[in-house]
């Protein structure tokens, strides 16, 4: 079996896979970690809890995993011996790691020296490998970072064009996140098309409460929307995405805000919230918008204009694109904002079916372009775990074992 962990700030997500990854034997999820009500949540098969209670901190909570994977573990209870490998979800590998890889002491020391650039996300990751080494100390450990598939983006990509010197001494660069689940989908859509990832020039729109579109050309990033932080880009759900930098400027010496009235402004009161004045959650925008608030209107047209020109920007530079793929919250889950996405994109053969689009079951993989489209529009559910334990199959596992073709084999 493979065990992917998840560990933030105060939550910590699981999941049991059987050694071939082709099924999840058990999952689960404590949040609110440290306070005096954390909420569990494990389901292994027919069995489910949801209960309340205090779980100090992670050393904590993963005791209360390890305990409830041992009874509750799905088809083979009672024995975790069983688990070969544990993967980790790594947020930030900086530009130290291009690929997932087994964690070792110098892996771990290389994770601390990126804390600066992820101080809120590479900490309570690097106690969750370490609470787990403890815990399994005699299988392997991988690390799976955000940050490894956009790695492969072109300097001409990546750089800001900023004193030279500068960026290189302080690794200042557009880093992308989202990209395991960008990975996972464009392979997934590759497989959908039944064409090698290589020969695909693909788009990638993760629409979630963080949103980030890329561009994948044969199985590499040609260019993503997030850059240095996860700020920049298309317009997220309280997250400014892409503004002038000089506006940063001219609020703090001529409005008077601070730094930091600044920074809490553009990642916790903007996009979706900011211009809807109502919610970040799209759900309630396009309720809201159809009853006629103007206001969630316009924040539903920004966000699908914003997206769309990213994927025109996109096509522009890979020379065109084969498919495009929705993914994660919003992308798999509302019609309406994949029809508004995709309008005015036939000029690039992408061509919405509308039934198709309407008529998508949650979670399912779909086409969801015109049959005479010349391009594909696709909707695949993403699935991080899966990609991260595929992985940690494919280097401290039994071996390759996927349908979709993951990291280099050993
Ligand atoms: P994620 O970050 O991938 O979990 O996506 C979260 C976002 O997906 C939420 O903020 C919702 O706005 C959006 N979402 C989930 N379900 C739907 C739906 N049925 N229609 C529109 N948006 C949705």
């Amino acid at each position: 079996m493979i065990l992917t962990v998840n560990c933030g700030s105060s939550t910590l997500k699981y999941k049991l896979f059987s050694g071939n990854v082709s099924e999840v034997r058990a999952e689960g999820q404590i949040s609110r970690i440290g306070g005096p009500d954390a909420s569990i949540r494990h389901i292994a098969g027919e069995f489910r809890t949801d209960k309340k209670a205090r779980i100090r901190d992670h050393r904590d909570a993963f005791a209360l995993m390890t305990e409830m994977l041992h009874t509750h573990a799905g088809r083979s209870p009672g024995d975790l011996s069983d688990i070969e490998a544990v993967g980790h979800r790594a947020v930030h590998g900086s530009d130290l790691f291009t690929e997932s890889t087994v964690i070792t002491e110098a892996v771990i020391h290389k994770l601390e020296q990126t804390i600066p650039l992820a101080p809120l996300h590479n900490p309570p990751n690097l106690t969750g490998i370490r609470e787990a080494m403890k815990l399994f100390p005699d299988v392997p450990h991988v690390a799976v970072f955000d940050t490894a598939f956009n790695q492969t983006m072109p300097e001409k990509a990546y750089l800001y064009a900023l004193p030279y010197e500068l960026s290189q001494a302080h690794t200042l660069r557009r880093f992308g996140f989202h990209g395991t689940s960008c990975r996972y989908v464009s392979l997934r859509t590759a497989e959908m098309l039944s064409a090698p990832v290589t020969n695909l020039r693909i788009v990638v729109c993760h629409l979630g409460n963080g949103v980030t579109v890329t561009a994948v050309s044969g199985g590499k990033v040609a260019d993503t929307s997030i850059g240095f932080a996860t700020l920049g880009g298309a317009m997220m759900g309280t997250r400014s995405g892409d503004i002038d930098p000089g506006l940063v400027f001219h609020l703090h010496r001529n409005l008077g805000m601070s730094l930091t009235e600044i920074e809490e402004m553009l990642y916790r009161k903007s996009g979706l919230l900011g211009i809807s004045g109502v919610s970040n959650d799209m759900r309630v925008i396009e309720e809201e918008a159809a009853e006629g608030n103007a206001r969630c209107r316009l924040a539903i047209e920004m966000f699908s204009y914003r997206v769309r020109s990213y994927i025109g920007a996109y096509a522009a530079a890979m020379g065109g694109v084969d498919a495009l793929a929705f993914t994660a919250g919003i992308g798999e889950n509302s019609p309406r904002i994949r029809e508004d996405v995709c309008a005015n994109l036939g000029f690039l053969g992408l061509t919405l079916d509308h039934d198709r689009n309407t008529d998508t079951v949650h979670g399912q993989e779909c086409i969801i372009s015109r049959d005479d489209s010349p391009h594909h529009v696709v909707v695949v559910p993403t699935d991080e775990e899966k990609m991260i334990a595929l992985d940690t199959c494919a280097l401290a596992g039994p071996g390759p074992v996927s349908d979709i073709k993951t990291v280099k084999e050993k």
